[in-house]
């Protein structure tokens, strides 16, 4: 086989289809018995996408793009697992997929420079190159309370959804976690549990989503513009469908600043992020932003205990994911759901019927875990990678990723990486970079071939300059202000290091070209692999 991609998700299906293309001998390895990645897994209730449904699908094909009809503006869980299927049937991916394989290590053969990945039910493939598509919040992870296991009713993690139907008439329902999930799904099970308690330790901002259906007209205008609409995704920051304001916004005054505001918060979700360019970049337009923002949650509130708890102010907007949600703060007006502020009064331990904070016990019949992930690097330290003298990817990574441009790591030859730490991943809209990356990969690989290339593998030097940058471009925002996912302050024991690159979509791009036109510079192109030179074998 010429190249092994793992995981069937958004990436993987991409690579495959693209890299078969290209002709080569390709092949897929899923854990899962479906494709879909954490479209498969994240089934819980309410569960959508916060990027618009048209830019949030595959740019490769206009065929596709014509034939296939989005309902929503924000598409449902259901509706993206079927279009990945549908493009899965429509591009005939399946036949090079294998489904239940979940790779536990992948070993890199020096001389014979290429990959010897292990399975979990014991078998074993050998690859010329390896392509991790393993997906940047795929690896879940999960709370330690003491008394987890003495919990009688029933525990779910909600990125490992059950794919029975799952009746919460009548229950009690404890949802610990208020990131995008725990907010999605608050207010849909609150519609038929009997009570629903929200455990919150830190209070995010949340954009409402304005949802709607997708009429006919909006539809065609979509389809009829899609070539430009592709182009401004992928010349923006994010690879969203707006471009960011220009003026700054202390700059303008509060009259119009707030009709500027009330605007890209009745339309933009998380793009209210772009009203204007410096919000995550200056500390003082940054608090304006937030100020305005706890102002409309406190509006969607009627209590005022309840209202004062939802309050973020632990942190400034968008330093960590905030989210898109669609009737999270009014499920608090209804009369069966209540917020447990567990900042405040801790969770102490797991009961056998619920759970007991410092203030009071809460008797449950259903416990959630909207918990998160360990993001960027779970899923890629997952199984045990080792590249040369046996030293591993947790190894090498121990003191946080390190990379050339996202796409892999000295040390790793023959492996490539999409949507890692080190690309704009979680600071985009994955469609548009992980495509961006695809391609890129894809031109790399024909060349490769073309010219006879057996080994390619990161320099360090590249590396080093490239995580420079990564930290550079950083430090010119806010992010690192707080505790993130984004910076693995969040996970304890984890390094405290920026991982997505938050040069924006447009610059990550011309990067890429120019890395390529460079002779795909950071890289070394071996003929023969480096064990095989005579200067290796003669130091031996
Ligand atoms: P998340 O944003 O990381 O939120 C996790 C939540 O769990 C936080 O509120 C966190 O509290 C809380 N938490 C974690 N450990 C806890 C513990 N031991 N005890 C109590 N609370 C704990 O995770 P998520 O909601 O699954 O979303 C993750 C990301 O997935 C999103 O930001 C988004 O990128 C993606 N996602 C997207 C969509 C979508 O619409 N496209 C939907 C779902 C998820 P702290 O804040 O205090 O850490």
């Amino acid at each position: 086989m010429d190249i092994l991609i793992v995981g069937a998700g958004i990436a993987g299906l991409r690579a495959l289809y693209s890299l078969r293309g290209a002709g080569f001998d390709v092949r897929v390895a899923e854990a899962s018995d479906e494709l879909g990645g954490v479209w498969n897994h994240n089934r819980y209730p309410g569960a959508r996408c916060d990027v618009e449904s048209y830019d949030y699908s595959y740019s490769f094909s206009s065929e596709l793009e014509q034939e296939w009809t989005w309902t929503e503006r924000y598409p449902r869980q259901p509706e993206i697992l079927s279009y990945l299927n549908h493009v899965a049937d429509r591009f005939d991916l399946r036949k090079d997929i294998t489904f239940n394989a979940r790779a536990t290590s992948a070993d890199y053969d020096e001389e014979a420079a290429r990959w010897n990945v292990a399975f979990e039910d014991g078998s074993r493939l050998s690859c010329r190159r390896l392509i991790l598509c393993l997906g940047q919040l795929s690896a879940p992870k999960t709370p330690d309370y003491p008394g987890q296991e003495r919990f009688r009713g029933e525990t779910i993690v909600s990125a490992q959804w059950p794919r029975r139907e799952i009746d919460f008439r009548g229950k009690r329902v404890g949802i610990i976690g208020t990131g995008s999930s725990g907010m999605q799904m608050t207010p849909v099970i609150a519609e038929v549990a009997e009570r629903v308690t929200v455990f919150q330790r830190t209070a995010n901002y949340s954009v409402p989503a304005a949802n709607a259906p997708l009429t006919d007209e909006e539809i065609h205008e979509v389809k009829a513009n899609y070539a430009a609409r592709r182009e401004m995704t992928r010349n923006s920051p994010t690879g969203l469908g707006f471009q960011p304001g220009k003026v700054r916004t202390l700059d303008v005054d509060p009259q119009e600043r707030e009709k500027v505001f009330e605007a890209a918060y009745n339309r933009y979700g998380f793009g209210f992020a772009l009203a204007y360019p410096d919000i995550l970049l200056d500390p003082e337009a940054n608090a304006v932003a937030s100020e305005f923002l706890r102002r409309k949650i406190g509006e969607r509130v009627n209590d005022p205990e309840v209202r004062a708890k939802l309050l973020p102010v632990t942190h400034g907007f968008g330093t960590r994911r905030p989210t898109v949600d669609s009737g999270y703060y009014e499920a608090f007006n209804r009369g069966n759901v209540e917020l447990a502020d567990i900042r405040a009064t801790p969770i102490v331990e797991f009961t056998e019927t619920g759970i007991r904070t410092a203030e009071k016990d809460y008797p449950l019949d259903f416990i959630i875990y909207a918990t998160g992930f360990d993001a960027l690097t779970g899923a890629l330290l997952k199984p045990r990678i080792t590249g040369r003298h046996g030293l591993t990817l947790k190894e090498k990574w121990a003191r946080g990723p390190i990379t050339q441009l996202g796409l892999g790591t000295a040390g790793f030859p023959n492996l490539l990486i999409v949507g890692g730490p080190g690309s704009p991943t979680v600071l985009s809209n994955v469609m548009v970079s992980t495509e961006l990356q695809v391609d890129w990969l894809t031109d790399l690989m024909k060349t490769l071939r073309a010219e006879g290339i057996e080994e390619i593998e990161v320099s360090p030097e590249a590396e080093q300059a490239w995580n420079a940058h990564v930290a550079e471009r950083v430090s010119e925002t806010l992010y690192m202000t707080a505790d993130s996912f984004y910076n693995g302050g969040e996970v304890k024991g984890k390094p405290r290091v920026f991982m997505p690159y938050s040069g924006g979509v447009r610059h990550y791009r011309r990067l890429l070209e120019t890395c390529a036109t460079g002779g795909y510079s950071g890289f070394e192109l071996r003929k023969t692999p480096l064990a095989r030179t005579e200067e290796v074998r003669d130091a031996r």
